[in-house]
């Protein structure tokens, strides 16, 4: 098949037996790739209302058509599994250069199965493929494992790996790769871990076969030149995602101690001019990346390095947890990186407790005797490694997220829980932007931005109106923006280069030899958007509208300080918001798909 590696890789983890059989077309024809692949194996494959964290849960990762191909940020891959911190659908995108090696040894998906009797790691050097001995790296943190490994193997060997984070299976553990790249939100690493997988390495040398060979060499120049001319390379290569930090301060929507306000006393000690001028040392970027993002960061003060901290990092660890110190951010940033754990979730539930604690609600009996006030960097330092390690009675009920431990402290402690669908809200505060509030509700893994990132157009049009066109945009963008993970590049060259989106579509026809045109792409990603919806709804009862519903703050609670000062999304409005969204998907008013959407989307038979 043009533009794939063929393969469908099976680890079965409990008797260690490895398959391959060669990736369906009518698969690659109807879900392309990337999280395409995985929901469509999340949904088939596993049993309805398995464990997450059991054996018959699996962890599928896939690659897609541009995956390690001649596109810029072409080094995506995706991680779908059912998640161990919501209880529905979860994937995560990773960048690095993981997905292209991946592509090299000719695998397009790779199916972790059951659970290991002891823990290993997945060897794969194109068709050598093993299961060893992890016993020697288990319980080290994710960055010495990838250091040991690269030593072991070469430089050209990519690692993926848990922390201990993954190991203790804290609900939003991560998988780390390439010293700072994760695939982060969901509980992927949670997974791997109750698989008793340590990391995956691997290496390919393999050929991909296009369709069209010339035209394949042009539309991809095409695209790298749109981005070398665009206006804003220079300024996106220096501050990468940092690069919105002082807007969203000004705007009211950067998340400042638990989202009770959206800015921040200290943004200039934590922005990204701050993070340049004080820990930069060079830029870093994924496979094929023209624009790269990352920044590897050294923090003086602690004699300690990272890639990052990156914009939801700065909002989840410095102003949400009270800090104003960038060194502080960047160490925060590593020590959650080395264990493993999502850093937007591990910083929305430290706030959490931060806030319990000045409320009294928790006190130095909950805490192990941290002095747990907005602000204290050595007990944030503190508790990601007790999170990390599920050590004290803090870090155990920490590592839960903070949807279940605000269920089991309560006290009103549910109220100022910032999630949906149990997912931790990451870095844009939605007290007064309802399409950015609505993106959240609805989006498929619980309260993450990547699927559709709509505050400037909050800003534009008006950020208080709720008004069909806004719920229009949000659902356009929910179908069109997770297609970059489908096809597996990197969505950023167009959000942020400004990359007319029409390029990519004769690189993905001369790269598959499939004509396609984004209205055809949108239909895809309607599909899988859809198919989602479904998972979510078969793997909970009595799942409905509630589910989508956004933490209390947002409408109950108008900040005090800052650019919305005053400022509420209205219950009335929350509500509406949803009504126009489910007509518009062709749900009913419970939020369900209607049968005569599942027919038009031809997913009837796949979800009977
Ligand atoms: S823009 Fe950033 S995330 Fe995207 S490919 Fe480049 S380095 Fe990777």
């Amino acid at each position: 098949m043009n533009g794939y590696g063929g393969t469908i890789l099976r680890v079965n983890l409990t008797d260690g037996k490895i398959t391959k059989e060669p990736t369906p077309a009518q698969l690659a024809r109807d879900f392309i790739g990337g999280r395409g692949f995985g929901i469509y194996f999340l949904f088939k494959e596993v049993p309805k209302h398995v464990d997450a964290l059991g054996p018959e849960n699996k962890l599928i990762i896939s690659t897609g058509p541009l995956s390690g191909m001649l596109a810029p940020g072409g080094g995506k891959c995706d991680w779908t599994t059912k998640s161990p911190l919501t209880g529905g659908y979860a994937d995560a995108s990773m960048g690095g250069h993981f997905t292209a090696e991946m592509k090299y040894a000719g695998l397009d998906t790779i199916i972790l199965e059951g659970i290991s009797p002891k823990p290993v790691y997945l060897f794969i050097d194109n068709d050598k493929i093993q299961l060893l001995d992890a016993a020697a790296f288990w319980g080290k943190g994710a960055i010495d494992v990838e250091v040991e490994l690269k030593h072991k193997y070469g430089e050209e060997y990519q690692v993926a790996a848990i922390g201990p984070g993954g190991e203790n299976q804290v609900l939003y553990a991560c998988i780390n790769h390439d010293y700072g790249r994760q695939a982060g939100r969901g509980g992927v690493g949670a997974v791997m871990g109750s698989k008793k997988v340590k990391a995956i390495v691997l290496h390919g040398t393999k050929s991909v076969v296009v369709a069209d060979p010339e035209n394949y060499h042009k539309a991809g120049l095409a695209l790298y030149k749109a981005c070398k001319d665009a206006e804003g390379l220079a300024e996106w290569s220096r501050y990468g995602t940092t690069v919105v930090t002082s807007w969203c301060n000004e705007v009211g929507a950067l998340p400042t101690r638990n989202f009770s306000a959206g800015s921040f006393e200290g943004i200039d000690q934590i922005n990204g001019q701050a993070m340049r001028k004080e820990i930069v040392i060079t830029d870093k970027g994924c496979f094929g990346c023209p624009s790269p993002c990352g920044k590897y960061s050294n923090m003086k003060r602690y004699n300690t390095q990272v890639e990052g901290p990156e914009y939801e990092t700065i909002g989840l660890m410095g102003s949400n947890l009270g800090i104003a110190d960038i060194q502080v951010v960047g160490e925060a940033n590593r020590l959650a990186d080395d264990m493993g754990i999502d850093s937007i979730s591990a910083g929305s539930c430290i706030a959490w407790a931060m806030e319990c604690y000045e409320k009294g609600i928790l006190t130095k009996a909950d805490t192990d005797g941290l002095e747990l006030k907005f602000g204290n960097a050595d007990a944030v330092f503190t508790l990601i490694k007790k999170i990390g390690h599920r050590e004290g009675k803090l870090g155990e009920l920490l590592a839960l997220g903070v949807n279940r431990a605000s269920q089991q402290v309560g006290q009103g402690s549910e109220k100022f829980a910032i999630h949906v669908k149990g997912m931790e809200q990451s870095a844009y505060a939605t007290h007064n932007a309802t399409a950015m509030l609505l993106a959240y509700m609805t989006c498929d893994v619980g309260a993450h931005h990547n699927r559709s990132w709509a505050i400037t157009y909050d800003l534009q049009v008006g950020r208080e109106k709720v008004v069909p066109e806004k719920v229009a945009r949000i659902i356009w963008l929910q179908n069109f923006r997770p297609m970059f993970d489908v096809m597996g590049s990197c969505r950023l060259q167009w959000v942020e280069l400004g990359i007319d989106r029409d390029l990519y579509v004769p690189l993905l026809e001369a790269i598959t030899g499939v004509k396609r045109t984004w209205q055809d792409l949108e239909a895809v990603g309607n599909r899988i958007w859809t198919l989602t919806r479904m998972y979510w709804l078969r793997e909970n009862d009595g799942f409905d509208r509630q589910w989508d519903l956004p933490s209390p703050r947002f409408y109950t609670e108008p900040p005090k300080t800052g650019a919305t000062a005053g400022q509420i999304t209205k219950f009335e409005d929350v509500q509406r918001l949803l009504d126009m969204y489910y007509e518009q998907r062709g749900w009913d008013s419970h939020g369900l798909p209607t049968p005569a959407t599942l027919d038009t989307l031809n997913l009837t038979a796949l979800v009977a």
